[in-house]
């Protein structure tokens, strides 16, 4: 680890003054930035802790029903507000189904929607990497690659995002808050990670020492909280990153689709919101023809980037069986991921 400056702002406008330093970044619990200082793969030369911020732990309702997140909020505080879990299932179920207990006790809301990837040459300093070193290569591209990005991915880079809690947040229209030293601004969380093209090393739509204050999740996507599921299949049943996963959300009367929400995880460089497959079930009955050609429209564009075709089948299948979970309702205990096989109880028991 290399030598750094550590600074602990007492307030936002300080923390933002400290990151405009070049070389300087945002410590919050630190389970995802730490661990690459330690193996060389970040090197910041100045740390702007943002553990003693007051005002950034907090849930703040709405009038409206929306919900206003800080960005020092814990990932498990956040699955386990029985409020926050009545109203946005699909959210909590995807927050329950990453990391470990222990890190989601620790990690938090921000960190989460910035945490970099997990591809193993962008974690290994001797590897070639585009992302970690412009213009250096991608080791990626003709080697393991069967975990890689299978839709918006480039010749210079194909990871994918990692996280759970982005792919239900893009599909119900989250929004970030962030402040830089020109103010605070908003951006949809669909626009907040880019996608590789030529310059895989700008990884989000953050000005450089802009940090995220907040996330906010609007009324509506509250309007699905009877329909509402997050899928993650992964090589182990807990402790593991997804090799796809998906959320799904739909409002049906009178036996029709009146509004779908869709998105994929682990496929693309950003959480993925499948749009056009949304605006193809609207109108359909709930029917398993309809999810498979929700599924197909969803999938038009992936291409595989290495060997991982495998992928694409299996985000279509995924996506199939988190719509039809969602129309058979979100169940009263949460979440409903598999446990592990020696557990005891059918599901890790969350009841909002
Ligand atoms: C073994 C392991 C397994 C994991 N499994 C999963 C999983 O299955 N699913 C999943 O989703 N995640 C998983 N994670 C990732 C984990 O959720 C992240 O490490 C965590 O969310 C990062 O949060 P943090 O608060 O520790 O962020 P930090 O490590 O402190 O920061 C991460 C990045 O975000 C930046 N940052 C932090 N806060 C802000 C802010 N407010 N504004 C701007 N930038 C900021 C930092 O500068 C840094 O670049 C796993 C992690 C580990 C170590
Ligand atoms: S896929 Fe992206 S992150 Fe991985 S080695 Fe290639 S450039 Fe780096």
């Amino acid at each position: 680890m290399n030598r750094f400056d550590f600074i602990r702002p007492k307030t936002v406008a300080e923390a933002v003054a400290a990151a405009a330093e070049p070389g300087s970044a945002f410590l919050a619990a630190g389970t995802n930035l730490v661990d690459l200082m330690k193996i060389g793969a970040s090197r910041p030369e100045r740390l702007i802790d943002l553990n003693g911020l007051e005002g950034l732990d907090q849930i703040e309702w709405r009038a409206d029903g929306g919900v206003r997140i800080g960005a020092m909020v814990r990932n498990a505080d956040l699955a386990y507000d029985a409020r926050f879990a009545k109203a946005f299932p699909a959210v909590a179920e995807a927050l329950l189904s990453g990391a470990s207990a222990q890190l989601r006790n620790a990690a938090t809301v921000g960190g989460n929607l910035m945490q970099r990837t997990r591809c193993a040459y962008f974690q290994d300093p001797a590897s070639a990497c585009n992302r970690r070193n412009p213009g250096a290569g991608c080791d990626a591209k003709d080697g393991l690659n069967r975990m890689h990005a299978v839709i918006g991915w480039s010749e210079s880079c194909i990871a994918t995002h990692p996280s759970d809690f982005c792919v239900p947040l893009v599909a119900f229209d989250a929004v970030v808050e962030v402040e830089g030293l020109q103010g605070r601004r908003e951006i949809p969380l669909d626009a907040l990670h880019r996608l590789p093209g030529d310059t895989p090393h700008l990884e989000t739509a953050l000005a450089p020492g802009e940090m995220i204050v907040a996330l906010r999740l609007p009324a509506e996507a509250a309007g699905f909280a009877t329909h509402a599921r997050y899928l993650k299949l992964r090589e182990r049943t807990s402790y593991a990153f997804a090799v796809v996963s998906a959320a799904a959300a739909l409002q049906v009367k009178d036996g029709v689709i009146s509004a779908a929400r869709l998105s994929l995880g682990a496929v693309a460089a950003k959480p993925w919101r499948a749009r056009e497959a949304e605006a193809a079930l609207v109108g359909q009955p709930p029917t398993a023809e309809a999810f498979a050609r929700a599924a197909d429209l969803a999938l038009a564009d992936a291409r595989p980037s290495g060997d991982n075709a495998h992928k694409i089948e299996l985000a279509r299948r995924i996506l199939v069986r988190a719509l039809s979970l969602a129309a058979e309702g979100t169940p009263d205990t949460m979440p409903a991921l598999p446990a592990s096989p020696f557990s005891s109880h059918p599901g890790a028991s969350h009841v909002a």
